[in-house]
């Protein structure tokens, strides 16, 4: 990587407890945590209020440059805008679930949202999580956690969030589709945490980071 940043790469799939362990970790070492499934949310949505069909990529590119997706940091959070507006908890319905993998799966959006993801490196160190973070977004980077857990736990963590969400479906369409897919990198250390608390998952990752070098000053925060 370029700057003296660092960034920490946690991919995985969906509910499997990596937003949850990326913000703890962030705030315990002063990252700022990048969540990259809401930007890709953010153009599913978008999708919505454009009545566009989310697997016509023609038209989606299309919107790709007449609505502004704005990319920020709140409190150490990454945040994005649509059009000026917040989404917000629309970004978890189900309806922006079912059309997330198909917008996901188009090249453009994804090179528009990568490039996002890697200018958050500028503003200083963080904790990216998503799907091709450790693959495609900062390959270079020594830090890389692929976080899993069995389906079972998955669907039972989004039901106790009072959420509906298919996530073997979007798991397999995400693994399946031909550009940056759902994988394990190059290096990165698996953490099965079906039977894990998030302190026991935190601490697996604290570990990842010390054993790949990670600078003193920052493992003394923990
Ligand atoms: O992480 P989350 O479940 O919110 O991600 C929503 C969707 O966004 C995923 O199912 C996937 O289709 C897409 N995604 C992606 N690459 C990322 C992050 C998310 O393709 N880095």
């Amino acid at each position: 990587m370029s700057s003296e940043h660092i960034a920490v790469a946690i991919d995985g799939p969906a509910a499997s407890g990596k937003s949850t362990v990326a913000k703890t970790l962030a705030k315990r070492l002063g990252l700022i945590m990048v969540n990259t499934g809401a930007m890709y949310r953010a153009v599913a949505w978008a999708t919505i209020k454009q009545e566009i069909d989310p697997s016509d990529a023609a038209a989606v590119v299309k919107m790709l440059d007449e609505v502004e997706f704005s990319c920020g940091v709140e409190d150490g959070f990454s945040t994005i805008l649509v059009d000026g507006h917040y989404p917000g908890g629309e970004l978890r319905q189900d309806a922006v679930n079912q059309r997330v993998s198909k917008v996901a799966a188009i090249s453009e959006v994804r090179e528009l949202l990568v490039q996002k993801q890697r200018e958050y490196l500028d503003l200083g160190s963080v904790v990216m999580e998503g799907r091709d973070i450790g693959s495609v977004v900062f390959p270079n980077t020594p830090y890389k956690i692929y976080i899993d857990a069995s389906e079972e736990v998955r669907l039972a963590r989004r039901s106790a969030e009072g959420l509906t969400d298919a996530v073997a479906k979007r798991d397999a369409e995400d693994s399946k589709r031909k550009i940056s897919p759902l994988m394990v990198a190059d290096g990165a250390v698996k953490i099965d945490s079906s039977e894990m608390g998030i302190e026991e998952v935190v601490s697996a990752a604290i570990e990842v980071l010390r054993a790949n070098g990670a600078p003193a000053e920052l493992l003394e925060r923990v």
